[in-house]
Parts: structure tokens; C-alpha cells; sequence
């Protein structure tokens, strides 16, 4: 792998390894580390991921590297010694997520150990980008890193929750069996640029429909609730959880405490699109949790982190780059 063997020796910085780097959250986390000063390896398979999520990677510095792969499979780094893997792959969406249901499973389970062994091979930090889907439908409100969760181990959401939750688990075993330093992140609802259109999740669906003049499609009776995050904060969060000292072991929720049902959310995406809300039923997708908030103090204590883009704010870039997006 001669290209990897050059970056290592001709900068001296620190190397990052993103997994799903060609994701939405994935790429965002890729540009940021390169601004840090990182040198930074970028993993994908592009099941869910796309190239142009990179272009700014690719064009801005020398310091990226990016290889197509499938971490179900080894991937050797020679020559190289990484200090942080990003873990990070895996279809997130519940629309990918159902139509990947095995790769999905595969990915948080033999790529999580791969990318364990590699960590343990470099002695790397390691995070793990788990998700709120460990809470499953919760019963208690908002969810606390202490809530073990309400999941329907057989149910359609399964192949991503329970393979996240597996992935927790093979995390928590390494930091214990050997003692490699690594934090886990559940990540709740995340958007902002580059999300991909035909996702399924509510926040493209919402601006395409609204921005195409299509009404918008509300799942059961959309009194649902989320709560959502800009990828930029979810990125800062993700950083300090890396960087700070006291994190190893850790797991700590980043997310928005700010929480919407489904309807006014469809309320707020009419009024940033100045459209007039229209809204059509469909059936709730099984096992689709009915409330969802994370519960932020430790991140805050440990972290001194919280959200600092606004709804609005966000979600105004967020419409642009889809406005982009649906005129090319
Ligand atoms: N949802 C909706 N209409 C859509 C897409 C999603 O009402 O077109 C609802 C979905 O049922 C869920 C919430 O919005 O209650 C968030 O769904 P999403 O797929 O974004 O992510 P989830 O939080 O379920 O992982």
C-alpha cells in the first residue's frame, strides 16, 4: 500500500482512521479532523455512503487517503501507526437499514471486532459511533447512558439496534480485557448537508417533499417525538469524546434535548420551505419508537458540551443544500 506508506512519512501529525467516511456523518467528521491537522485514513464500502461526500477531502490536502473497502474483511495498514480509529460504518437509516438488514448485522459485529484489533494492534483510541436505537422504544424519559433499553430483539429494527448493542457490548470487553482506551457515542438523530435524498429518514423526506411541493408524509398519527441534532455539533461532541482525558470507558449520549413531535416538526420544515403544511397519513413502521430525547448531563459534565446551532439555523442549511442537491 504505497500510498499510505507515504503520508506516514512525510508528515508528522497525528493519524485518524474513519470508518463509513463516505457517509453523511462520516465525511463531516473526515473534513473536521483534517482541519485539527490530522492525517486521515477514510474506510468505505459505499453501500450507503457516496463519493462526492469527499470531494472536499480529496481536493483539499494530501492529508486524506480513502480505500474502498469492506471492514467485514481484514484491512492491514502497513508501515503505519494509527493513534485514533472512528468507527463509524454502518447503514444508519431505518429505510438502509431494513434493506441491508445482514450487512448491517455484519458490519457492527465482525467489522466492530476488526476494528477493535486493529486498535489494539496500533494501541489507538477508539470510538465507537453507537446510536439512540440501543434505547429501542423506551420507558423511561429522557433516556439516560443508565436506561438499558426497551428492544424488540426480533423485530424489524433488530438487525440495527441489537447489532449495535452487540457492538457495545465487544467494545466494553476489549476496554476490560485489554484495557484499550475506547468511549462509545449513541448518537441520536443527526442532520444537516449531505444527508442523501433517498434515505427514507424524516428530515429529507420532509424537505424534499416540502421543496417539490408534495405533501408531506407523517407516519401514524405523528405523535411521535424526536429530537435532532446538526451534524456539526454531533461532530464537536464526538471530538471531545475522543480528545478529553476523562472519557475512556465511557458512554455518553450526544443528541438534541430539544424535542419535537413528528407533526410539528412537519409544521416547522413547511414554514422554513414557505410552503403551506400539507400532510398525508401512513402506516407506522413496525416497532417505531413513540418518544425519544436523550438525556444530556453527562456529556455535559464530562464533556462541557451541548448543542449550539439552533433548529432554525440548521435546518436553513440544511434546506439549502438540498435546494442544491434537487436542481442539479
Ligand atoms: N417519519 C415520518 N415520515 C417520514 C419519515 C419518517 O413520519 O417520511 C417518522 C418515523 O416514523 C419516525 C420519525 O419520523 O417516527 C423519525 O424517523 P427517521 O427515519 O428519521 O429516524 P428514526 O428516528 O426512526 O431512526
Amino acid at each position: 500500500m504505497p500510498e499510505v506508506e507515504q503520508i506516514s512519512s512525510q508528515i508528522n501529525a497525528p493519524v485518524s482512521l474513519v470508518t463509513g467516511a463516505g457517509g453523511f456523518l462520516g465525511s463531516h467528521l473526515v473534513d473536521r479532523l483534517l482541519l485539527e491537522g490530522h492525517q486521515v485514513i477514510g474506510l468505505d464500502n459505499l453501500c450507503t455512503g457516496s463519493l462526492e461526500n469527499l470531494d472536499n477531502a480529496m481536493s483539499s490536502n494530501k492529508k486524506f487517503k480513502y480505500f474502498q473497502t469492506d471492514i467485514t474483511a481484514a484491512f492491514i495498514l502497513p508501515d503505519l501507526k494509527c493513534d485514533f480509529i472512528w468507527h463509524l460504518a454502518s447503514p444508519a437509516s431505518p429505510v438502509d437499514y431494513r434493506r441491508l438488514s445482514i450487512e448491517t448485522m455484519l458490519v457492527n459485529s465482525i467489522g466492530t471486532k476488526n476494528m477493535l484489533d486493529m486498535a489494539v494492534e496500533h494501541n489507538a483510541k477508539f470510538l465507537l459511533a453507537s446510536t439512540s436505537e440501543a434505547y429501542g422504544d423506551p420507558q423511561v424519559h429522557p433516556q439516560p447512558e443508565t436506561y438499558w433499553g426497551n428492544v424488540n430483539p426480533l423485530g424489524e429494527r433488530a438487525c440495527y439496534d441489537e447489532s449495535k448493542r452487540f457492538a457495545e457490548a465487544l467494545t466494553c470487553e476489549y476496554h476490560r480485557c485489554y484495557c484499550l482506551d475506547t468511549r462509545i457515542i449513541r448518537i441520536f438523530n443527526t442532520y444537516g448537508p449531505r444527508m442523501q435524498i433517498n434515505d427514507g429518514r424524516v428530515v429529507p423526506n420532509f424537505i424534499c417533499q416540502a421543496l417539490r411541493g408534495e405533501p408531506l408524509t407523517v407516519y401514524g398519527d405523528g405523535a411521535q417525538t424526536r429530537s435532532f441534532v446538526y451534524v456539526a455539533d454531533e461532530v464537536e461532541g464526538l471530538l471531545r469524546a475522543m480528545f478529553y482525558e476523562n472519557t475512556s470507558g465511557e458512554v455518553i449520549n450526544i443528541g438534541n434535548p430539544d424535542e419535537y413531535t413528528i407533526l410539528e416538526f412537519a409544521g416547522i420544515i413547511a414554514r422554513l420551505c414557505k410552503v403551506e403544511l400539507n400532510v398525508v397519513y401512513k402506516p407506522l413502521p413496525p416497532d417505531d419508537p413513540a418518544k425519544r430525547c436523550p438525556d444530556i448531563s453527562k456529556a455535559r459534565v464530562l464533556l462541557g458540551w451541548e448543542p449550539a446551532i439552533s433548529l432554525e439555523l440548521g435546518l436553513a442549511a440544511t434546506i439549502d443544500s438540498f435546494v442544491h442537491k434537487l436542481t442539479r
